[in-house]
Order: C-alpha cells, then structure tokens, then sequence
C-alpha cells in the first residue's frame, strides 16, 4: 500500500472542505498548513448567520455572487480570528485564487500555494505572486488513495 504523501494529504483535504460549499457557482476548499499541520480551513460560503445560496439562490451582481466569501479568505480570517499568525504558511486549494484572495495570500505571509485545477488564472494575479517571489504550483488531486482506503475498507 502506498503511503499518502503529505502534499497528498492536504490535497484531499481541500476537496472534502469543498464539499462543504453552500454556493452552488463553484465549490471550493482551501487549507492553509504551517509545519504539516493544518492551521485552518475554509470553503466557498456565506458569512456567518446569512442564508446559503443552496437554499435561496444565488445573490448574483454582474454575474457574480456576492454572498459569499472565498474559501481562502475564509481560511485566512479563520487564522485572523483566532490569532494564528500566517506568517511562511503554505496553502493548499482546489482552485487557482482569484486576484483578490491572491492579494490576500500574499500579504498574509503566506510563501506557498498549491492548487489543483486551473481557474481563470488571472494574469495581474501570476505576476504579482512571481514578483512576490511565492512559490506556486499545480499539483492534481490523485484520487487513487481515496480509492485504495474504501478497497480496504
Ligand atoms: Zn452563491
Ligand atoms: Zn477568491
């Protein structure tokens, strides 16, 4: 049996959160790792007491949903709230950010991004990150060991 790489791991661990989603446009999962040990975790969702798109709609705006707020966001103010500090972490989430979570991936300190899946990759996003000198890359989500733990089940 193959042992799960940490990367792997954490991987995985992105796409359950995204299964939390409650916005129906894109589920998304992010968890932010310092040390291989997870500091917080987010998904794509409203904001505490608000209802949830799955049950009432989208609350759409040119296009966009602004009822929720980003699974990286949501990580990184779960870190804000609790006083954790971001500082050299390193991110992992199912889906290239977005200009303004990017933003704010860098100036959380944050030196690592892995995503598994390309996401209008927005080029002001790519070259701030590369002048920010924060390494990021794509690493796909190998289902195979979710596979290998229900066969031995
Ligand atoms: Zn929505
Ligand atoms: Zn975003």
């Amino acid at each position: 049996m193959d042992r799960i790489k940490w990367e792997e791991y954490f991987m995985a661990q992105s796409h359950l959160l995204a299964l939390r989603s409650t916005c129906q446009r894109l589920s998304v999962g992010a968890t932010v790792v310092k040390d291989n040990r997870i500091i917080a975790g987010g998904y794509n969702g409203s904001v505490s007491g608000e209802v949830h798109c799955i049950d009432e709609g989208c609350l759409l705006e040119d296009g966009h949903c602004i009822r929720t707020i980003h699974a990286e966001m949501n990580a990184l103010l779960q870190c804000a709230k609790q006083g954790v500090s971001t500082d050299g972490a390193t991110i992992y989430v199912t889906h290239f950010p977005c200009l303004n979570c990017t933003k704010s991936i860098i100036q959380s300190g944050i030196k690592t991004i892995y995503y598994a899946e390309d996401y209008h990759n927005h080029k002001y996003a790519l070259k701030l990150l590369d002048q920010s000198g924060i390494e990021y890359k794509k690493i796909t989500f190998d289902q195979k060991h979710v596979a290998q733990y229900l066969l031995n089940k």
